[in-house]
């Protein structure tokens, strides 16, 4: 790939206003992984590759995101407490605001795509403050070639100026830090924070309006991967479900880990050129694929060395979110372009931190809606003191936070694709198993890959002729058996060893469906209210 050749072409900002700055144009990532290291406070570890610290920020911050309102939004997005509404007369004071503040400074900008599909493509400009966010830009967006450059002229703009800090009273924002979409100026403006993931997510969030308003294209928030055979399998699941570490499978080559496109003609695209793994407790044998990932090109974000320069993994005193980005190709096994065909399977991926929900069951199209729409994973204590119990977390369409439109709009498209392409769906939960959150423990990963690899290969259905146990409180078809699986795994009750104590905790989880479900029960169809968990027993 491209990475070395120096691109002789130059630009100019003056049409942001930005006419005293030293522009840095496309700079390959060696150089703006030396300047980060020489200026930007970043460091190499033992094997050459990038680790940044990213400042006040190791997440992203949804309640500081907001959707310019005007005529192109109003009457489409749904708002409220997910998309919130700015002013635009707001956002074209504070646009001025940062762009003067960037003006003098030297900027790192970089021209790319977005959508391996070419006729999806989109094309942006990235205009950085910093050396290592826009060596991101160049890992997780779609690399052109040279002579794509000529002449480029960038559809969407995301300015990024994580120094800037935003005064609430007289901007109109929450805080110092805000991340806005303006879907008429074409901009995602991004100021006060330094989290990688604003750069990659804002993009990702105008496709989600993008795509279904004028392509006729859905928008999902999952991995996606081919197998031998050609069929595509798709991985859904909210952060930490395993999207990113289950699509990335030596046997399968891998489309992408996270923001994917289904066409009108039943096909599927990656919209980004990289993957964004968590590296929390990043096992070497586990997870080969992701370590040997990180090498130069790739850049850690806020890890901490050893003495020898090699990271701790362990460690996670920054944040539990620590990160790696690399560029697709840093994966031995993808599928170039990223692009697959006639989908399959689906997964729903959930981390049910209660340890109740089968480790796989196999849904119904009714079921499948349901848990669509409902998006449920469970978050875990973390690190807060004295907080034991797991907290249920509904996001709708498996990324809320991402999705402009009404839920039911992205789950219609869904379910429509669903019957034309004839797919299973399955429900995977790489949670717990034996109890909930601290009595159980995770799902071994070897397990959970297991049961994927069989319900791909068709030998799960093959084994179970079919038949599936129905679970007395989920209405899930459980299988009772699964190659390389033992038996006590796949039955959550038999794994806890404590039938009271299952029934009672499945019973809450239960009731936080039903609670959450209320919300939509007014546009649900009879079958997708009959794909949650029977409300009365
Ligand atoms: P994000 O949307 O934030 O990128 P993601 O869905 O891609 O999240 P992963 O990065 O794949 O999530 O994170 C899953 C984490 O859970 C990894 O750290 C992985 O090692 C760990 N894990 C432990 N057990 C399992 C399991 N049985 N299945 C999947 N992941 C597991
Ligand atoms: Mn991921």
């Amino acid at each position: 790939m491209n990475s070395n050749t120096s691109i002789t072409q130059s630009i100019a900002l003056t049409e942001w206003g930005i006419k005293n700055s030293k522009i840095n144009y496309q700079l390959a990532p060696e150089i703006l992984q030396e300047k980060s290291v020489e200026n930007y406070g970043g460091k190499e570890t033992d094997n050459g590759t990038l680790a940044v610290h990213t400042g006040e920020f190791t997440g992203r911050s949804p309640m500081d995101r907001f959707i310019v309102k005007d005529e192109v939004t109003e009457k489409l997005v749904w708002w409220g407490n997910i998309n919130l509404p700015f002013e635009s007369d707001k956002f074209d004071a504070l646009l001025d605001k940062v762009t003067s503040y960037l003006d003098g400074k030297e900027l790192f900008v970089r021209d790319a795509y977005a959508c391996a599909h070419k006729d999806y493509r989109l094309k942006l400009r990235v205009i950085n403050e910093y050396p290592w966010s826009n060596m991101f830009a160049y890992n997780m967006f779609i690399r052109p070639e040279e002579e794509e450059l000529n002449g480029f002229d960038p559809e969407w703009t995301v300015i990024n100026a994580p120094g800037f800090m935003a005064v609430p009273d007289q901007d109109g924002t929450r805080q110092h830090n805000f991340a806005i979409l303006n879907f008429s100026r074409k901009i995602a403006l991004i100021g006060g924070t330094g989290y990688t993931g604003e750069i990659k997510k804002g993009i990702f969030s105008a496709l989600n309006f993008i795509l279904p308003v004028y392509k006729n294209t859905l928008p999902m928030h999952c991995s996606a991967n081919v197998g031998k055979d050609g069929s595509t399998a798709i991985f859904f699941g909210l952060s930490g479900t395993g999207k990113t570490t289950l699509s990335t499978d030596p046997n399968r080559a891998l489309i992408g880990d996270d923001e994917h496109g289904w066409t009108e003609d039943n096909e599927v695209f990656n919209f980004e050129g990289g993957c964004y793994a968590k590296v929390i407790n990043l096992d070497p044998e586990g997870e080969p694929e992701i370590f040997n990932a990180i090498r130069p090109g790739a850049i850690l974000e806020n890890v901490i060395f050893k003495e020898d320069n090699t990271v701790d993994f362990a460690d996670t005193s920054i944040t539990q979110n620590t990160r790696v980005s690399y560029p697709i190709y840093h994966i031995d096994n993808i599928k170039v372009p990223s692009q697959g065909k006639n989908p399959k399977n689906i997964f729903f991926l959930t981390a049910d931190a209660f340890g109740v929900l089968p480790p796989i069951s196999k849904l119904t199209p009714g079921q499948a809606a349901y848990h669509f729409i409902s998006g449920y994973t469970a978050k875990v204590a973390g690190t807060e003191a004295g907080v034991t119990e797991p907290v249920p977390s509904f996001s709708s369409c498996f990324g809320a936070p991402f999705m402009p439109l009404h839920p039911t709009v992205y789950a219609e498209m869904l379910s429509k694709k669903m019957k034309e392409a004839g797919v299973n769906v399955w429900l995977v939960n790489t949670g717990w198993t034996g109890g909930p959150y601290g009595v159980g423990s995770r799902m071994k990963l070897k397990y959970t890959r297991a049961m994927i690899t069989a319900a791909l290969d068709g030998s799960l259905e093959e084994a179970n002729k079919g038949n599936y146990h129905v679970h007395s409180m989920f209405g899930l078809a459980q299988p009772r058996t699964c190659p390389n699986v033992p038996t006590e795994v796949l039955s959550p009750r038999k794994s806890w060893n404590n039938d009271k104590g299952y029934y009672e905790t499945a019973e809450k989880l239960r009731q936080f469906f039903i609670d959450n479900f209320k919300q939509f029960e007014s546009e649900a169809s009879e079958e997708i209210l009959a794909g949650g968990p029977p409300r009365k027993l």
